[in-house]
């Protein structure tokens, strides 16, 4: 890969930033860090009782100067809306823990949801921290086998839904979860018998006062599945502390400011939508927006610019999906309020940067991170420049280095710039995740020495930025050459009509293996074999030979998880006729 050799820098002029970066000198930032110092700048549990993430996300902005700030902004998908204040989120939040205890749940047990991005799901989230629950958030869109895996895996003992989602998903699996004790209906006006309760009616109920219990920053909070990319979805555990991480990175990546207005797309069943969409925002005091909907070019366009977003978190999958569409986002929407866009989930293509400063007026901000790291890890930050394809440097109080193995397969940390190998971050940071549930030994098996071994593939420059080849096992190796899928796909999206791109190695005798890739179109260009020869010719002269993929095959659609990542995999077992393994997270 030889990205460093010919970057392209993208340098923010201060016009660029109208308001000051709260990270305005990376290097001395950086340098002067502390976790003490962003410990004290929460403000922890009344009387030194600890740490809890619903106090730092809630009830510390109930009153003061933030107590009638907006909260979360509703956008329903039918066009309702409800805005929650700080103050009314510490109400019902309270009234969720109260219900908690009146059904006798212990802290800790785990408490599940599976809805889509409704109100309810948010404060069942900070109700549960507030209780000492652990929270686990699951997508609505699952069928009922996964949710069956999940909710026994992470031992159920309540679950939140609908009553259509119980109706078409629960019920039939319900008796094998002896487990799980409490059905929580957002929906049901009545309670419908033993264990299967009205929601509205307990939170009626339920009292507004609540005391937090004392709450120590190991204490579990969080279960999160994995999106499953590369095969069998892990269950990793975070505890309170994670706060600490995301009120650093909402500060210093996604540069917070009083009185802003945030807009995360992510769903809280996958890790972004719980620590961006639900956390971080909130632990700032911000407005948070939270959209029912799904992806719609319009409707979002609309939603940056009526409710004057700006701070705007989504991914390269959407950023995709943006540039797909004919559109002139920047002459037809007033976007003027909007100051930042953030990118996670997959590397960010050098094209979507570009595109993003042309139809924005914005370059997009691309970090690093994992459902395991519990947060931000590695970013673009307001004040740094760009180098599009890298996903930039790491955050304050992270370290981050390469690693290979040496002759005895111990990982060895890498001093030389320009060196590919396994991405590694230093441990223990705050959000680190705390384990894989039922499974220590695999969880043991991420660290070598002090050291968290990603599973990614990377490359440090030696200005310090990160660059991402591939998750490990979707690395191709042809003629001898490394290749990352990253490399191939963003070349071959700077042709007009390529809108996504997914490659995969396939086994050749020849050259071991052969780039092969998957090709989905812009709106309103058809396939054909004169395409695919002008797309060839076009990979051979980005890439040359050797990288440039020998076989293109055309797909309306490339197949992805639930959070937008492109399953490679699955292409792979697809070409080869094997098995397709675990495709639980596969979005329809
Ligand atoms: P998950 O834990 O399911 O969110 O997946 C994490 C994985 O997504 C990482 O290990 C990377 O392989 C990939 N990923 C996330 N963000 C980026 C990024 N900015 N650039 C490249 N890969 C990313």
């Amino acid at each position: 890969m030889d990205a460093v050799n010919k970057v392209e820098i993208i340098t923010k002029t201060s016009s660029s930033q109208l308001v000051k970066p709260n990270l305005s000198d990376y290097r001395r930032t950086k340098r002067e860090f502390s976790w003490d110092q962003m410990q004290s700048e929460l403000s922890g549990l009344p009387e030194g009782r600890g740490l809890n993430i619903a106090h730092e996300a809630v009830d510390r902005h109930a009153f003061g100067k933030n107590e009638h700030r907006i909260a979360i902004k509703w956008l329903g998908r039918t066009g309702k809306t409800r805005d929650y204040t700080y103050k009314q989120l510490k109400t019902k939040t309270n009234q969720f823990a109260n219900i908690l205890e009146t059904l006798e749940v212990k802290p800790v047990e785990r408490v599940f949801t599976l809805t889509g991005r409704i109100p309810e799901l948010y404060i069942a989230a900070l109700g549960s921290w507030k209780h000492k629950n652990i929270f686990c958030p699951l997508f609505s869109t699952f069928s009922p086998e996964p949710i069956l895996q999940r909710m026994s895996k992470g031992n159920a003992k309540v679950l939140l839904t609908t009553s259509n989602l119980y109706q078409r998903k629960i019920s039939r699996i319900k008796n094998q979860l002896p487990q799980l004790k409490h059905i929580l209906l957002t929906d049901a006006t009545d309670h419908l018998g033993k264990g299967l309760w009205s929601l509205q009616k307990l939170m009626k109920e339920a009292s507004d006062e609540y005391d937090i219990p004392p709450t120590h920053p190991e204490d579990h909070a969080i279960l999160h599945f994995t999106s499953g990319t590369t095969g069998k979805p892990k269950g990793a555990l975070h505890v309170h502390s994670a706060i600490l991480n995301l009120y650093m990175t909402g500060k210093y990546v996604l540069d917070f400011h009083p009185g802003d207005i945030y807009w995360c797309t992510a769903n809280p069943g996958w890790v972004a939508g719980t620590s961006y969409g639900i956390i971080a925002p909130l632990s700032h005091g911000i407005t948070s927006i939270i959209d029912e909907a799904g992806f719609d070019a319009q409707r979002w366009y609309h939603i940056l610019e009526s409710n004057k977003v700006n701070v705007w978190y989504t991914t390269p999958t959407a950023i995709r999906s943006l540039m797909r569409v004919k559109s002139t986002p920047k002459e037809t929407f007033d976007l003027s309020h909007l100051r930042l866009v953030h990118s996670v989930g997959e590397p960010l293509n050098p094209e979507a940067i570009r595109w993003g400063q042309s139809h924005f007026g914005l370059p997009i901000h691309d970090n690093w991170w994992q459902t395991e790291t519990g947060g931000i890890m590695i970013a673009n930050f307001p004040s740094t420049k760009i180098k599009p394809g890298s996903m930039g440097l790491p955050a304050p109080g992270i370290e981050a280095a390469i690693f290979q193995k040496d002759d005895h397969h111990k990982p060895m940390k890498i001093n030389t710039p320009g060196t590919y190998g396994e991405l590694a971050i230093k441990a223990a940071w705050p959000s680190m995740f705390r384990g894989y549930i039922h499974d220590e030994a695999r969880y043991r098996k991420c660290f070598s020495d002090n050291w968290y071994m990603t599973g990614d593939l990377a490359m440090q420059d030696e200005e310090g930025y990160f660059w991402f080849l591939g998750r490990g096992d979707e690395i191709i190796k042809t003629s001898g050459h490394l290749v990352g899928p990253f490399e191939v796909e963003s070349a071959l999206m700077e042709h007009p009509v390529v809108a996504e791109a997914a490659v995969i190695g396939k086994p050749d005798p020849m050259t071991g293996q052969l780039v092969k890739a998957f090709v989905a179109l812009k709106q309103d260009k058809e396939p054909s074999e004169a395409l695919r020869l002008e797309i060839l010719g076009f990979g051979r002269k980005k890439l040359g030979t050797v990288i440039a993929p020998k076989e293109i095959a055309f797909l309306d659609d490339l197949p992805k998880t639930k959070s937008g990542k492109i399953m490679r995999r699955l292409l792979k077992a697809r070409e080869l006729g094997l098995p397709e393994g675990d495709i639980s997270t596969l979005e329809f």
